[in-house]
């Protein structure tokens, strides 16, 4: 049976994987080696190792495509970004995550490139900010207002203008959307999320498709990681494989929760708003009492961690606008909520109680 023919959760499970010759180890290799004997596949661990090749392997089968592994998802968007040539223009959306938009107004003032803000629900302007641009970098749903935009149809455009597509898949996962096959040209993970799933690795991947042009990306990127240095140890790598396998399992309880969780946060006296756009695990909520009353909701917490990273088992509270990167289009009293998977009822109290004091 080819890996083509099973199912998503089949295959988060079997991929990446040794052949199957009698006395293997059922598990990718953990190689700590710097350098290899010579003549063979990989000389030098800076351009690849046995570790990377099995992740990588796991993931591009996931995406329909070809991975690459980095040290954290900024060193994956610092190398997408470098896509761009000198000067050139990027079209980015409002709320894209802040370690992206920080990284592009420090090219934009240097003059590297040139950083157009869109709404990536308008259609029209985001044509209209397309003219002349390099790359269109998408991001569905945004972090964190979870604006849902139209892949296909704004990597279409992106096309026809001659810009490069960027997808940033962190909160979807490939399980939700593969944004190859709506005909984006690089997909990116923070596997530091969902991917890895326990919030004890930092790990980025890029993702290319098996095209002539997919594989001219990737030889880009790839030399880009080699030359810029930001790589993956194998250590990380070798748990972000290990959390990959559950991730089908781990999305669809938290999913199941956050979907459960959204409905009864939805006219609760203790929100104002709720946004959850209808898959995946990531809830946002807006609070009484401005940045004060939400900072107070997210201390009161007991099961919910008040931590500021997103895709975990755990389940996570955070007000985003205590960090001063994002941006003040994001409401002061906006808490994201990244749902995991214990059990509902006991997270319902938790927040319930801590909404209502
Ligand atoms: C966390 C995150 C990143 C950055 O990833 P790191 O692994 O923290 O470097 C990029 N994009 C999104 C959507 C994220 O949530």
């Amino acid at each position: 049976m080819s890996h083509e023919q099973l199912s998503p959760a089949s295959r988060v499970v079997a991929l990446g994987r040794q052949p199957r010759v009698p006395g293997a180890g059922v598990n990718a290799p953990l190689e700590f080696s710097s350098t290899y004997i010579a003549d063979g596949p990989v000389n030098y661990a800076r351009v690849g190792n046995p570790t990377w090749t099995a992740f990588e392997e796991a993931l591009g089968a996931l995406e329909g495509g070809d991975a690459l592994v980095f040290a954290s998802g900024m060193a994956a968007v610092s190398a997408a970004i470098s896509l761009v040539p000198h000067g050139g223009a990027v079209v980015v959306p409002h709320h894209a995550y802040n370690g992206t938009t920080a990284l592009l107004d420090q090219l934009a003032g240097t003059g590297a490139a040139q950083v157009r803000r869109v709404d990536p629900t308008d259609q029209a302007a985001v044509r209209t900010a397309l003219d002349g641009a390099a790359m269109l970098w998408l991001e569905s749903p945004t972090n964190p207002m979870l604006e849902v935009s139209d892949v296909r149809a704004l990597s279409a455009m992106a096309r026809e203008a001659g810009a490069i597509t960027v997808c940033d898949n962190t909160f979807a996962t490939p399980l939700v959307q593969r944004p190859l096959e709506d005909g984006v040209d690089v997909v990116l993970h923070s596997v530091t999320k969902y991917l890895s799933g326990h919030s004890d690795v930092i790990l980025g991947a890029l993702v290319t498709a098996a095209t002539e042009a997919g594989d001219g990306l990737r030889a880009r990127l790839s030399t880009a990681r080699t030359l810029g240095g930001a790589i993956a140890g194998p250590m990380e790598t070798w748990l972000a494989l290990r959390g990959l396998r559950t991730l089908h399992v781990r999305l669809e309880r938290a999913t199941a929760n956050a979907r459960e969780l959204a409905g009864r946060l939805d006219g609760h006296p203790g929100v104002e708003t709720a946004r959850y756009p209808g898959f995946g695990a990531i809830i946002a909520i807006e609070v009484p009492g401005g940045a004060d009353g939400a900072e107070r909701v997210a201390a009161a917490t007991d099961l919910w961690m008040h931590a500021t990273s997103l895709g975990g088992v755990e389940s996570q509270i955070e007000r985003r606008r205590r960090h001063p990167a994002e941006p003040q289009t994001v409401p002061e009293n906006l808490l994201r909520l990244s749902v995991g998977i214990e059990d509902v009822e006991d997270l319902w109290h938790d927040l319930d109680r801590a909404l209502r004091a």
